[in-house]
């Protein structure tokens, strides 16, 4: 008999479930916390503070030590106590005897081996916390290299936790409506010139008044209304109507979209598909191998392999351990449009940008019932930063400040700004030559162009 009266049979069942969904997030290069879990674990249900699940852990870390590899409980936190590993991990530790004195070095030092244990050689930050496009101006922070000496080591500890951080928030539970209430948007204040003088990143000659505003914002609204029945996905009509009827579908395709055309993300689900002969996410979250190399073969599917491979997997772990295998379960209990941008950004791969989009395309294209629209966002992103900046309607190139933008140009649903700008964005208001005399704003846009020279290339 195993521990807790349970039949030996099913305690190495609950066993082996904990262990694999600890080695998918050990391959993505997440930690997990207790409470989220709890929440994956469908063997037995397990309460946070649960005595078996401590054991379950030991006994697993117990094992993984003993054929020469890190302890995986090492990727369990606790969050009430300061995002750190449990009492139980420590203990374990000195039992095993690793050097505690230092309880965070002695944490990133198993962690490493886990890493090592699973055939990633370092955590590469932007794994970790992969969001949008690098953010102008903003440094990239320095990889940590194992194989640095004692003292860098130690020193690259506050970092190492600074990374960590993001992938707990990306599992949290489902925030509720009441998640809206402490959202506190930026405010958007108006550009002033204070005695004759420019103020840094505001044109002089071109600040726009009221009715320019105006006439920006409808031109926008009347182009988003035009071809809302007309998604840009791919080229191909298989594979579109596979997005729009398929939801699991539809999120690697939000997942997908990162440093590919836009095209070839939304061709990724499909593609996958027809390379694995299915895309359920049972078996694509037992099958993180299968998914890889499905990915990787020639022609390759994406240009991350690995790191999409690894979204791919945590993605289907999600929707199989959550929702029963059904992505819809995400966004089927019409949920308000900040409420779906939070629950997606729960996905490792989806940042604010993605979010944002996702709620557009699922509200217009694939008419899930999505409440409260006022808190819908645009997506910072490269076409639209530069629609924002050249016509003046933005201050300055600030993602905070761009959604601040819209949600003050249109104030019932911000989002509606998304799809116009940057269709526009991509179809004439290029980064380098842009088609000012072909652009359906061309009678009312300063064409400040020079303003988008900090934002990338197409
Ligand atoms: S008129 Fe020119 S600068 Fe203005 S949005 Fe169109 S392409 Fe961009």
């Amino acid at each position: 008999m195993a521990p807790f009266g349970f039949p030996q049979a099913q305690w190495d069942r609950v066993k082996e479930e904990v262990r694999e969904i600890l080695i998918a997030y050990a391959q993505a290069q997440l930690v997990v916390s207790y409470a989220d879990l709890v929440e994956e674990v469908r063997t037995v249900r397990f309460e946070v503070r649960d005595a078996r699940l401590f054991t379950i852990l030991e006994e697993i870390s117990m094992k993984e030590h003993a054929a020469g590899r890190g302890m995986l409980s090492a990727l369990v936190i606790c969050k009430r106590n300061g995002m750190s590993p449990g009492a139980g991990f420590l203990e374990l530790a000195a039992r095993l005897g690793r050097d505690t004195r230092n309880v965070e070095l002695c944490w990133i030092e198993e962690l490493k081996r886990v890493c090592d244990s699973w055939e990633l050689p370092l955590l590469d930050p932007k794994m970790i916390a992969p969001q949008e496009e690098e953010r102008p101006g903003e440094e990239r922070r320095a990889r940590s290299s194992w194989g640095l000496p004692f003292a860098s080591v130690l020193a690259a500890v506050g970092n190492v936790l600074g990374w960590l951080m993001p992938g707990i928030f990306k599992n949290q539970e489902i925030p509720q409506e009441s998640s809206e209430e402490k959202k506190d948007p930026p405010v958007w204040k108006e550009p002033v010139l204070e005695g004759g003088e420019q103020k840094q990143g505001l044109s002089p000659v071109y600040p726009l008044d009221t009715a320019q505003r105006v006439a920006l914002v409808a031109a926008l609204l009347q182009y988003g209304k035009a071809v809302e029945d007309d998604p840009i996905f791919t080229t191909d009509p298989q594979a579109n109507t596979f997005l729009l009827e398929n939801p699991f579908a539809f999120l690697l395709g939000v997942i997908a979209d990162q440093g590919i055309p836009a095209e070839r993300a939304w061709q990724f689900p499909y593609e996958l598909c027809q390379r694995l002969g299915h895309l359920d996410p049972e078996r694509i979250s037992k099958n993180r191998a299968t998914v890889v190399a499905a990915i990787k073969a020639s022609p390759a599917l994406h240009r991350y392999v690995e790191k999409m491979g690894n979204w791919v997997v945590l993605a289907a772990l999600r929707i199989w351990s959550l929702h029963g295998g059904r992505a819809e379960g995400r966004w089927n209990d019409t949920p308000t449009a900040a409420v779906l941008q939070e629950r997606l950004c729960q996905f490792p791969g989806i940042g604010q940008k993605k979010a944002a989009m996702a709620v557009e395309i699922l509200e217009r294209h694939l008419h899930v019932p999505i409440s409260r629209l006022c808190g819908s966002d645009i997506a910072y992103d490269r076409h639209i930063r530069r629609v924002f900046l050249r016509t003046c309607l933005a201050e300055r190139d600030d993602r905070d400040h761009m959604i601040a933008v819209a949600r003050e140009l249109y104030p019932s649903r911000p989002g509606a700004l998304d799809d116009p700008a940057w269709r526009v964005g991509r179809q004439w208001c290029h980064a380098r030559q842009p088609d000012c005399g072909s652009c359906l704003l061309t009678s009312i846009c300063p064409k400040q162009i020079d303003r988008a020279k900090t934002v990338g290339a197409d």
